[in-house]
């Protein structure tokens, strides 16, 4: 690459000076050494031209530089050698504007590449080494220092951090990790120093991977070449043609120079790749990698979108809700020993399972003998018992079912909630119900992306019917194929009916099957596994769903900037052929139009690094102001759970402490919901009206406010009303009536603030 581009400057350096000095001898009065000099300047660009079209039509590939070539050698033949001059000046500054519109172009992908760290700071007996990153071992403890890249994959273990992701997020923000967190390689540390202990060795990090993925997708041939050598083998035997008539016409061939010199095929030379790349850069600098032009170009034109559903649509960090368990194990033995089997799983329920057993303090063992079904479940030897965890179907194949797994399935169903099932030598010893939330920017993601043309999105998932359509209808989606094994997921992709191509989004190996197959497969690279980032055409480098709308919209863009520059450039070219042909342009001042030409559309290429992002409205919130009104949300959680277990318990409470339960809900209510849903409405709706624009848009979320306040009004009065011996049958069914409502009022009041924060803090 560096060569050429050398070369070529050597070359644009020649012709410059010998025309000049070419220029300088005929005014000097010395034609004979002017020509000389003009015929040194051409004849590198015409050996280069040849070379490289030789080297191009060995590769069967198809050469525009022909017509260059064609024209520097009429001009010579004609004896107009300062034509030639003017021609091979202006094909060496055009090949050296696509060198630095190529290279602009990739900045931002370039410049994560060079940030890859080269050495750590290893603590060894006594003192501190530094050793190149590929001599790290998982077990090391690293130091890293003030505004050092963070050299492999970790956990922090002394001092908390303050990492700069932007580069591999486009997250602008610092981030916040404390002991324990695990930290990705290639964040920068923005605050003081801290160690981490190595649990990878660099090439199997994070950031080694995603330099694997942009090396690909800098090598990937763009589909420039594809759309030009299409329209290429139609724009050379026109030009030669209307050089041959006008040649013919005026009996004289500078007319038939005089067009080719004109005719430039650079706008369908550089303008696609120039658009194309600056488009992987935009998208780059967001956080999306596309791994190459072809992508970008079959992106631009999808129309049905799968979503693998645990991981994706969801967010995979989910919470126990709540054991179910055969007595002879009990609850607490369930959970650790699923969670110590699933400590070698790469699922995103793995990781979950795994941390709800470390916060409940219970203390894993290492599992041996492990067999994983991606998509099903793992088995293996934990403390010497066979230990099966998986979905209902995978257990059911190693142990009998039990008398309590239908009503836990039907429970799954109802809440949308995920199951996970746990046989222990041979017996259905427990289920774990996981409420695996829909990310909150999941909603907002789906609308953008209907508005940026996709007609149809369909959900595939390996979990079942029911948990999967509660999900489907919650979202909108408009199909939901469930229980699919990753070979079902590939077939349902490519059964999709055609017209306009399909993306698939997934996160798990069991996903990478369907990643490869879809026109463009999209992984959830930030958690997602690396069999899936490796499978697919695009990653999301940041934990987003909404990332993916933007970056279809920027790959939509792009591509309507290609095109437009392409019908500039040759729209121009074809209006200067015509004139040259007529006569009206002679070959000199044909080479300079010729450049400006090529100038425009190589300019107006670049726009796509320019694409403005996606959002309405007026302003953004800041990303820390918008986790703290999520940290908010999450600290009042408890409270919700507290009126849905008043309710739940109140028919089966003895009636002389209800009273005592209830008043105990309402002062948390009083002490801390309602202040909090007061402040929202008087301190930050107006603010975010002010953001949103339009007549007030807050309106309907203030009107919630009210009937929450009305509903947590009436339970005071209700419990102030209870008589000592506590409420009789009726009363009781008339506070279930209230908490009940109250509860589903504040989930969605919940979730529907939440979404709007997340698409306000999204702009920044
Ligand atoms: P999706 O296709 O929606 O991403 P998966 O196919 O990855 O879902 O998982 C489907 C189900 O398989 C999960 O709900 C879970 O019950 C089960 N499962 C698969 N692998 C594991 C594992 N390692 N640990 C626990 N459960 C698992
Ligand atoms: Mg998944």
């Amino acid at each position: 690459m560096d060569r050429r581009r050398t070369s070529n400057l050597l070359l644009c350096a020649n012709s410059a000076l010998t025309l000049a000095a070419g220029l300088a001898a005929a005014w000097g009065a010395s034609p004979r050494l002017a020509q000389w000099l003009w015929i040194t300047g051409a004849l590198p660009v015409l050996a280069a031209l040849a070379a490289g079209l030789i080297s191009r039509i060995l590769r069967r590939d198809f050469g525009l530089d022909v017509i260059a070539l064609l024209s520097i050698l009429g001009a010579l033949a004609l004896g107009e050698n300062l034509t030639a001059a003017v021609i091979a000046l202006m094909f060496a500054t055009g090949q050296a504007l696509e060198d630095y519109a190529q290279a602009r172009a990739r900045k931002e992908m370039s410049a994560l590449l060079s940030r890859a760290p080269r050495t750590a700071n290893r603590y060894e007996d006594g003192g501190i080494c530094q050793v190149p990153v590929a001599a790290v071992n998982p077990g090391d403890r690293l130091l890293v220092r003030v505004g050092e890249i963070i050299p492999v994959d970790g956990i922090i273990i002394s001092g908390s951090a303050v990492l700069d992701e932007s580069a591999l997020t486009g997250e602008p923000l610092p981030v916040r990790r404390e002991p324990g967190d695990t930290v990705r390689s290639g964040g920068t540390n923005a605050a003081g120093p801290f160690d981490v202990l190595a649990t990878t060795s660099a090439a199997e990090s994070t950031f080694a991977g995603i330099v694997r993925l942009v090396g690909t997708a800098q090598q990937a041939k763009a589909p420039a070449a594809r759309l030009a050598d299409r329209y290429a083998l139609l724009f050379v035997p026109l030009s030669l043609a209307v050089a041959g008539l006008a040649w013919l016409a005026a009996r004289d061939p500078a007319r038939a120079l005089a067009v080719l010199v004109v005719a430039t095929p650079c706008p369908l030379i550089l303008a696609v790749p120039v658009a194309v790349v600056s488009g992987m850069s935009r998208c780059a600098a967001r956080g999306v990698l596309v791994k190459g032009g072809a992508v970008i170009e079959r992106f631009a034109q999808a129309r049905s979108l799968f979503f693998d559903k645990t991981g994706t649509l969801t967010g995979g960090r989910a919470r126990l809700v709540s054991i179910e368990a055969d007595p002879r194990f009990g609850s607490g033995e369930v959970l650790r020993l699923a969670a110590s089997l699933d400590q070698l799983s790469q699922h995103v329920l793995a990781a979950a399972i795994v941390s709800c057993a470390r916060d409940r303090g219970q203390p894993l063992s290492l599992p041996t003998g492990v067999e994983e079904r991606p998509g099903a479940g793992i088995t293996g030897t934990v403390d010497g018992r066979r230990v099966v965890v998986g979905n209902h179907a995978y257990v059911l194949e190693f142990a009998a079912d039990a008398e309590w797994s239908g009503r836990f399935l039907q429970r799954m169903g109802y809440e949308g909630a995920t199951g996970v099932f746990v046989a222990i030598d041979g017996t259905m010893a427990g289920a774990l119900l996981l409420a695996d939330e829909i990310r909150p920017d999941t909603p907002r993601a789906l609308r953008l992306l209907r508005k940026a043309g996709i007609e149809r999105i369909v959900m595939l998932t390996g979990d079942r019917r029911d948990t999967a359509e509660t999900i489907g209808a919650v979202l909108g989606v408009d199909a939901v194929f469930a229980e699919q094994a990753p070979a079902d997921k590939l077939n349902a992709i490519k059964a999709s009916p055609t017209g306009g191509t399909a993306i698939m989004v997934g996160d798990g190996v069991n996903d990478a099957p369907a990643l490869a197959a879809a026109d463009v497969g999209v992984a959830m690279g930030a958690r997602g596994t690396a069999a899936s980032a490796e499978a697919a055409g695009v990653v999301l480098l940041v934990d987003r769903l909404d990332r993916l709308a933007e970056a279809l919209h920027i790959a939509r863009r792009t591509r309507a900037i290609a095109v437009e520059s392409v019908a500039l450039g040759m729209g121009l070219s074809l209006a200067a052929m015509a004139v040259a042909a007529l006569g009206y342009l002679p070959p000199v001042e044909g080479a300079v139009l010729q450049e400006g030409i090529d100038v425009v559309t190589i300019v107006n290429a670049l726009r796509a690094l320019r694409i403005a992002p996606l959002r309405g409205g007026r302003g953004s919130l800041d990303a820390a102001h918008a986790d703290r009104l999520r940290s908010e949300h999450d600290e009042l959680g408890p409270i919700l759970d507290q009126v849905r277990n008043a309710a739940d318990r109140l028919a089966t409470l003895p009636a002389a402490t209800i009273r005592n339960e209830l008043v105990e809900l309402d002062h948390v209510l009083h002490d801390r919901l309602l202040p909090h849903e007061r402040q929202d409405d008087s301190e930050l709706y107006p603010r975010v009206a002010h953001m949103l624009g339009g007549d007030d848009p807050m309106a309907a979320m203030s009107r919630t406010h009210r009937e929450i306040l009305r509903l947590a009004r009436l339970l005071h009065r209700m419990t102030e009303d209870l008589p000592p011996e506590g409420p009789d049958t009726a009363a009781v069914r008339d506070l279930q009536r209230v908490l009940y409502g109250l509860d589903a009022i504040l989930r969605l009041h919940f979730a529907q603030e939440e979404e709007i924060y997340h698409s306000l803090a999204d702009a920044a």
